[in-house]
C-alpha cells in the first residue's frame, strides 16, 4: 500500500547538489546506526555514493532482514521497499524517497489478473496446477498470493535453485512476471521449448489449449522489463565488429536470442563480479542498465568496460539528492512504505522460502 504522494516541495526543487548531499551528510551523521541506506546497483553514483550498502534487489532484501537499524530508506524501485517492510520487523520503518519509483514489470501482474488465471488454470489441469515462482520484481499481493499457493519467490541470482526447488514438488511452474527470465532460466535446466508456454492475462485461458497447459513444464507470464528486452541481435553483432576481442554479458531479463549470442549472462551481482574478476585490459560490452554500467567503467579505468547500447530504467532514475534529502529531513508518512498487515505473512512465508533455497545452495 502506497502511504502519500511523491511531489517535492518546491523549497527543495532550486537546491544544488553540492548543497543537497551536505545537509545529508549531516542528517545521516544526527542519525547515526539508527538509519541505513541502501541503494540498488541501478541508482545514480552520487546516490550510490552516499549508501551504506549497494546491490541487488536480493542482496539487499537479505540485508534489509539483518538490520537492526529502525530506519531503513530504500533507494530503489517500490516492489523492493516493500521487500523490505515485510522482511524487517513491525518496529522498522521503510522509507522509498519518491513513491513514483515503481516498476512496469511488476505492474505487469495484476493481482486481480493472476487471481483469474489461477483460477482457471485450477479449472483445467485440477488441484495443484503449478507452484507458483514469483521473481521479486513483483507487487506485495503477489508475493502473498504466492506465500499462500506454497511458491516462491526469486531473484535472477537465483531463479535456476527456484525453478528447481518448484519442480521437485510440482509437474509444473507458473513463473512470473517476466517471460524472458522464466525462458532463459529454463533453458538452462533444460526444459524442451515446447514445453514453456506463454500466459497472456488479455486472452481466455492465457491464449493457450488446455492441452498445451497439460504438457507445459513452464508457464510463463507475459511480462518483461522495457530496459533490458531493448537490447538487441543487431547491438551484439555491431560491438562484435566493432571489437573482435570485446566479451559481451548480459542480464537474464534480455530476449533468449540476445542472451544466447553474449559470451555470458547473470544477475546483476553476477555482472559486478564479472567485470571484477576479469584481468587488467579486458574488452566488455554490457547489457543492462546504464548507471551500473558507467559505474562500473569508472571503477575499472584498467578494464574498457562500456554499454551494449544505452538503456536506462527511468524509475530508478526517479530517486535524487533532493527527493533523498527530503526524506531524511522529514521521515514522515509522505514516503514510509507499508505493506497492509494481512498481506505480510504470506508474503514474507515466499520470501523466506527465496532466502532458504539460496541459503541451502551455497
Ligand atoms: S530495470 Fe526493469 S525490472 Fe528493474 S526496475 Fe527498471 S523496469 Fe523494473
Amino acid at each position: 500500500m502506497i502511504v502519500g504522494g511523491s511531489t517535492l516541495p518546491d523549497e527543495y526543487v532550486g537546491l544544488s547538489d553540492e548543497l543537497a548531499e551536505e545537509r545529508i551528510r549531516a542528517k545521516r551523521a544526527e542519525y547515526g546506526s539508527r538509519l541505513v541506506l541502501l541503494a540498488h546497483h541501478y541508482q545514480r553514483k552520487e546516490i550510490v555514493r552516499l549508501s551504506d550498502f549497494r546491490g541487488d534487489s536480493y542482496a539487499l532484501s537479505k540485508r534489509a532482514s539483518q538490520q537492526g537499524s529502525d530506519l531503513i530508506v530504500f533507494c530503489g524501485v517500490h516492489f523492493m521497499a516493500e521487500s523490505a517492510d515485510v522482511l524487517t520487523r513491525d518496529d522498522q520503518r521503510v522509507y522509498l524517497p519518491n513513491m513514483a519509483a515503481r516498476c512496469p514489470m511488476a505492474d505487469m501482474a495484476d493481482p486481480a489478473d493472476v487471481e483469474v488465471a489461477w483460477a482457471s488454470l485450477l479449472d483445467v489441469l485440477g488441484p495443484g496446477p503449478a507452484l507458483p515462482v514469483l521473481y521479486i520484481n513483483s507487487v506485495a499481493e503477489l508475493k502473498a498470493f504466492c506465500g499462500r499457493e506454497g511458491g516462491t519467490v526469486c531473484t535472477s541470482s537465483n531463479a535456476k535453485a527456484a525453478i528447481e526447488w518448484a519442480l521437485k514438488r510440482a509437474k509444473r511452474v507458473l513463473f512470473l512476471p517476466d517471460q524472458h527470465l522464466g525462458r532463459n532460466t529454463g533453458k538452462r535446466l533444460g526444459v524442451p521449448r515446447e514445453r514453456m508456454v506463454v500466459w497472456d492475462p488479455e486472452l481466455p485461458l492465457g491464449g493457450l489449449e488446455p492441452a498445451e497447459l497439460e504438457k507445459a513444464v513452464l508457464i510463463l507470464w507475459k511480462g518483461y522489463c522495457h530496459v533490458h528486452t531493448w537490447f538487441s541481435v543487431e547491438h551484439v553483432r555491431a560491438v562484435r565488429a566493432s571489437f573482435p576481442k570485446a566479451k559481451v554479458v548480459v542480464h537474464p531479463e534480455c530476449t533468449e536470442e540476445v542472451v544466447d549470442l553474449a559470451d555470458a549472462s547473470g544477475s546483476t551481482e553476477f555482472i559486478v563480479n564479472y567485470v571484477h574478476s576479469a584481468p587488467s585490459g579486458s574488452v566488455i560490452a554490457i547489457g543492462t542498465e546504464v548507471n551500473l554500467v558507467s559505474r562500473l567503467a569508472l571503477e575499472y579505468p584498467d578494464k574498457r568496460v562500456f554499454e551494449l547500447s544505452r538503456s536506462l530504467c527511468p524509475n530508478m532514475f526517479r530517486i535524487n539528492l533532493k527527493n533523498l534529502l527530503w526524506t531524511l529531513e522529514r521521515l514522515d508518512e509522505s514516503t514510509l512504505v507499508r505493506v497492509a498487515p494481512e498481506l505480510k505473512p504470506g508474503a514474507r512465508l515466499a520470501l523466506d522460502r527465496m532466502l532458504t533455497i539460496s541459503e541451502v545452495r551455497k
